[in-house]
């Protein structure tokens, strides 16, 4: 039995991951944590019965013990909570299923537990790569991808050497506003950014992939996970989101994965890991896709993708900088405080007005995320 604890459960990816729960055998949950969902959070402990729950305003996890007051469930709040439950010793693996860079502390607790880890939360390999990666060495866990695109790269390296991969083809869709062109979309509302064409996500990183800042994130998440260099790394849209991403080798030979798009192939193949189980879904026709196409990537129209190479090039803490304006912005813009284009252009801003920390640490990491916190901040109010 592989004991899990799913941080982010009641989210997009955390909901999927306990229906893999409930049609796999031999997953047990442990632990689960949550923002401020109590009512979900409740359904999911009478269903699964964890140890632990965690949510994270303390107010919820108040309103969560009185209504599991009959159960014998642990609850905790904060980050506290969540860096007890990533180090606990009654579990094997942590999918961080969380959004945003909350999950960097609680990763790095239960790397130093020893436990393997199931990753969705890009955000946590893109600011701290650098010490989580060489950590995970040291104390000989595996991160196992969940992000499709990271999880076919996996799949289709199945441990071949690093030395023989000369190339990545990370495949994007292009989101809601593929081939449009900068006027076009300066006026994009909520609603049209939201309606993702193939997947259906979390609203953070819907945002991030009508922007194409999902698919720059996910450039720098690959560097870390399969220790490339950013030149090795090419984004090509694929809007048909079929081709979940390709290795290409020394050789020429190009191995890619394909399937349906659905999240939880990722999920299951991270969590049962070298095994693959039986799984019900829809399954590939080709008869029905003779038409998979492949384009250039408009990083003039998208230029947080441009921005993406140019931060993870430079490196230290300017992909902190560069995923906490990106966060800023994007919670702006939901709030329609902001418009579409606004969010690039203050990724831009908070980049170029940054002090670069060549090698920063955890508390280095932090300060500079709530440092361009407030630039943002300043700068939309400068603006108003
Ligand atoms: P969602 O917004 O759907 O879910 C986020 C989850 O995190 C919810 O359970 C939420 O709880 C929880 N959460 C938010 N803030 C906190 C907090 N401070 N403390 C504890 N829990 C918190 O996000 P997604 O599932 O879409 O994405 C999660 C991560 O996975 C992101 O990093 C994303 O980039 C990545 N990812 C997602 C994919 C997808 O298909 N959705 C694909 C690949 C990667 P509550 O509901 O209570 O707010």
């Amino acid at each position: 039995m592989k004991r899990i604890v799913v941080l982010g459960s009641t989210g997009s990816i955390g909901t999927q991951t306990l229906e893999v729960v409930r049609e796999q055998e031999g997953l047990k949950v442990v632990g689960l944590a949550a923002g401020s969902n109590v009512s979900l959070m409740e359904k999911q402990i009478r269903e699964f019965m964890p140890s632990f729950a965690v949510m994270w305003s303390e107010e919820a996890a108040k309103e969560l013990k009185l209504k599991i007051a009959d159960l014998d469930v642990k609850v905790l709040s904060g980050m506290e909570g969540l860096v007890e439950i990533a180090s606990m010793e009654a579990y094997d693996v942590l999918v961080t299923a969380i959004v945003g860079m909350i999950g960097i502390r609680p990763t790095i607790a239960a790397i130093k537990a020893g436990k393997d880890i199931a990753l969705a939360n890009k955000e946590t390999l893109v600011t701290a790569g650098h010490i989580i990666m060489p950590l995970a060495a040291e104390k000989g866990v595996s991160i196992l991808p969940v992000d499709s695109e990271h999880s076919a790269i996996f799949q289709s390296m199945n441990g071949d050497a690093k030395e023989r991969i000369s190339r990545i083809w990370l495949t994007a869709s292009g989101g809601p506003f593929r081939g449009k062109k900068t006027e076009e979309i300066r006026d994009m509302r909520v609603e049209d950014a939201l309606k993702h064409p193939n997947w259906s996500m979390g609203r953070k990183i819907t945002i991030d992939s009508a922007t194409m800042v999902n698919k720059g994130l996910e450039v720098m998440e690959a560097k870390w996970l399969f220790d490339v260099s950013f030149d090795q790394i090419q984004v090509v849209v694929h809007p048909q989101s079929i081709v979940h991403s390709m290795v290409e080798y020394v050789d020429g030979a190009v191995i890619a994965q394909l399937g349906v798009p659905d999240m939880k192939l990722p999920i299951q193949y991270a969590l049962f890991y070298p095994d693959r189980r039986p799984m019900e879904q829809e399954k590939l026709d080709f008869f029905k896709h003779s038409n998979l196409t492949f384009e250039k990537p408009d990083t003039e129209t998208f230029e947080g993708l441009a921005l993406a190479y140019e931060a993870g090039r430079t490196g230290g803490s300017m992909p902190t900088v560069y995923n906490a304006a990106n966060e800023k912005a994007v919670s702006l813009f939901l709030n329609r405080e902001i418009g579409f284009l606004d969010i690039p252009r203050m990724i831009k801003a908070a980049m170029g007005n940054h002090k670069l920390i060549s090698n920063p640490d955890l508390e280095q990491i932090l300060q500079t995320e709530n440092e361009t916190y407030d630039f943002i901040e300043r700068m939309v109010s400068k603006e108003k």
